[in-house]
């Protein structure tokens, strides 16, 4: 459903990703993993088009999308999570979830009017993440895994197809990364396609129906977590780089 073909994003002389070539297969989840500067996540933004390629393409549904605007692109299904929480300031839960939709390009217009049918959708999606205890309260005061939540929240607005989450359990405590395993689980089960940049192996391992890992902007292995762990270049590039 993805394809990634021949990827490559330079800065200068700094190949960030040199010729990747990867799939994330419908209904499955595909984690993207790798040593720190590996490239992970300038293939994630170049697959997302938060970043434009130097060269190669991504293909969603055998459609070309790399030279296609973000908006385009997540109004094809595709969505994405960043690292840091993108809160708007001075917004409830529930105000930031459906305004960080709209500026995804959910809608084509933005509209900072709150319609009922958005605030009901908005609704139904803090519900399933189990979070509809904090809608109204002020984003800005969140602990760092509720914006976490809020985040894929915001995601889920634009019914996406696949999911690419970044870093989903960065920086989160051990009872959060359970919560946080099981909605990405979940929302799998419902029949979306996910593809994870973590440095979490736990998550990894355990969700993981393929595992592509990356060193130096290149992909050095591709396999089930099982495969991967054993594989002595994965090893290498992991001892190497510490
Ligand atoms: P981490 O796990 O630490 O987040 P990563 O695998 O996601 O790392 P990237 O952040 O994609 O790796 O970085 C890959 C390489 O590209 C690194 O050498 C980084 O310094 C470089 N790089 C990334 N973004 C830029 C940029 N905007 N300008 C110049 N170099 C960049």
């Amino acid at each position: 459903m993805l394809e990634v073909k021949g990827l490559c994003k330079y800065f200068g002389g700094i190949r960030a990703v040199d010729d990747c070539t990867f799939t994330a297969e419908e209904g499955q989840i595909t984690a993207l993993i790798g040593p720190n500067g590996a490239g992970k996540t300038t293939a994630f933004n170049c697959v997302s088009r938060t970043m434009m390629p130097t060269r190669g393409e991504v293909w969603l549904d055998g459609r070309r999308i790399d030279r296609l605007r973000p908006h385009k692109i997540t109004g094809m299904g595709l969505s994405r999570t960043f690292q840091i929480s993108r809160n708007l300031a001075d917004m409830t839960v529930l105000e930031n979830v459906i305004a960080q939709a709209q500026v995804r390009g959910w809608r084509d217009l933005f509209r900072p009017a709150m319609s009922a049918a958005e605030i009901d959708k908005a609704m139904g999606i803090l519900d399933f993440l189990g979070i509809t205890r904090i809608a109204h309260e002020d984003g800005s005061n969140l602990s760092y895994g509720q914006k976490k939540l809020m985040d894929l929240a915001a995601l889920l607005m634009s019914d996406p197809k696949i999911i690419l989450l970044d870093e989903p359990a960065g920086g989160v405590n051990l009872s959060l990364l359970e919560e946080i395993i099981g909605h990405i689980r979940k929302l799998n089960e419902a029949g979306l396609t996910v593809l994870i940049v973590e440095h979490n192996m736990d998550l990894i391992m355990r969700l993981s129906h393929k595992v592509v890992v990356m060193a130096q902007g290149a992909i050095i292995a591709e396999g089930t977590p099982e495969e991967v762990r054993a594989d002595p270049a994965v090893l290498d590039a992991y001892l190497g780089s510490t």
